[in-house]
């Protein structure tokens, strides 16, 4: 780059900015809150990241004053940058509202120092202060790009990693699928090779190996065919409202529940944040139907509820499926999650053991958790829940 033309101004200004940076930022926030008509506190979270703009502003300052330093990687406001495009990423912000957030900075700070800028009393050439507003320009376009840079590169890892999990998932699926299919062939090739040497019960068992391994392989593609449905692009993730992912679950599920007399509730205040359709819909055919096979005939009044409440930090919700079912032994409370795995307690009952398992790998796979919380259960039944990213919906424009 050419050297710079000094401009005697330049400290005064940049001083000034320094002095201005707390209003300044408040400003900015304004002007954002304006445009994105969102909760501040969503836009900044924390106290924490709050910091970062001024932060920003003092780099911006220092630049204006002393060009000769660039802007390189080591400098503190570089890496304020990085940070805030890893935060833009995780707050599910896209690349076009980054660029939107700098121009809006750029122009608060330009108003800004137009205002001050007659009452400086030292004198200075245009040129020199055209060069002034050029060192201002060239800050916040190297902020913005190291900020956006960063962003992208964080949403790829994330891609990467995602990719990552969903073959695991595959091979988890491929490999179930093959010992079944290995146990149906194996059962039946014995039974047409000696049928008639056989027992009965020994028969019966080699039946009941196949008729088995047959269910799980159905169930299992089931559980494949509820993904495919709920995701009809798989490289494309679709966002849905969450009670809108509710209603399409319990909409499904109505008839199985009206059968065994199950009342499915739904609260009415299901915070209206977008999550990944495919995961949450998942989950919930899953805990719900659950909550409908295993519950307690003994009871009159037999319920399974939704409910779903934001996290404090409001990226991610958190939806949760009780039931005043039979509920899960101590011994199987550990173990719910993990594949084939099922309680002594529902021997009775048609199933695979593989729901739950599907459930975690799916939304592992989407950066969210599922788990079960056994303790707390009204009436002696069980409380599954899962917490998944989400994204306000205003940011859909
Ligand atoms: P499946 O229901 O096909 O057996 P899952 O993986 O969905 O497989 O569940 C694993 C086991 O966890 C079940 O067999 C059952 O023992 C227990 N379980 C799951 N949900 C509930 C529930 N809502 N109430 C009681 N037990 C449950």
């Amino acid at each position: 780059m050419d050297t710079p033309t000094e401009c005697p101004l330049a400290p005064e200004l940049a001083r000034r900015l320094r002095e201005a940076r707390d209003d300044l930022t408040r400003r900015w926030l304004e002007r954002i809150v304006a445009r994105v008509s969102v909760d501040p506190k969503n836009i900044f979270p924390t106290e924490e990241l709050l910091d970062h703009v001024p932060l920003l502003i003092d780099g911006i300052a220092d630049y204006m004053e002393d060009p000769a330093e660039e802007i390189s990687a080591d400098v503190p406001v570089i890496a304020k940058a990085m940070e805030l495009g890893e935060m833009r990423q995780a707050q599910g912000f896209g690349a076009y509202e980054i660029l939107k957030e700098y121009e809006l900075l750029g122009s608060v700070i330009f108003s800004f120092l137009v205002g001050t800028v007659d009452s400086i009393q030292e004198e200075c050439s245009r040129s020199e202060l055209l060069s002034c507003g050029q060192r201002l320009f060239r800050a916040i376009a190297v902020i913005q790009q190291v900020t956006t840079v960063q962003f992208l590169r964080q949403g790829d890892a994330e891609v990467r990693e995602r990719e990552e999990r969903l073959r695991g998932f595959n091979r988890m699926v491929t490999h179930e699928l093959k010992n079944r299919i290995s146990a149906v062939l194996g059962a039946s090739s014995i039974l047409a090779e000696s049928w008639a040497d056989i027992e009965e019960g020994e028969r019966e068992r080699f039946l009941s190996i196949i008729r088995r391994s047959a269910q799980g392989m159905q169930a299992t593609l089931e559980d494949l065919l509820t993904i495919t449905h709920a995701d009809g692009d798989a490289r494309q993730q679709r966002h849905v409202r969450l009670p809108e992912a509710v209603n399409e679950v319990t909409r499904q599920l109505r008839d199985m529940a009206s059968e065994r007399e199950v009342s499915i509730r739904v609260a009415d205040d299901l915070p209206p944040v977008e999550v990944d359709a495919a995961a949450v819909e998942l989950s919930l055919v899953n805990y719900i139907s659950n909550g409908i096979k295993y519950s307690d005939p003994k009871k009159r009044d037999r319920w399974v509820e939704v409910r779903a409440y934001r996290s404090e930090e409001d990226q991610e919700v958190v939806v949760e499926v009780r039931d005043n079912g039979i509920g899960v032994p101590p011994p199987a409370r550990e173990r719910v999650f993990e594949r084939f795995y099922r309680a002594d307690t529902v021997s009775d009952v048609e199933g695979t053991g593989l729901g739950l398992s599907i459930v975690a790998e799916t939304v592992k796979a989407v950066g969210g958790r599922a788990w079960g919380e056994f303790d707390e259960g009204e009436g002696g039944g069980a409380i599954f829940k899962i917490a998944v990213p989400a994204r306000r919906s205003e940011d859909e424009a």
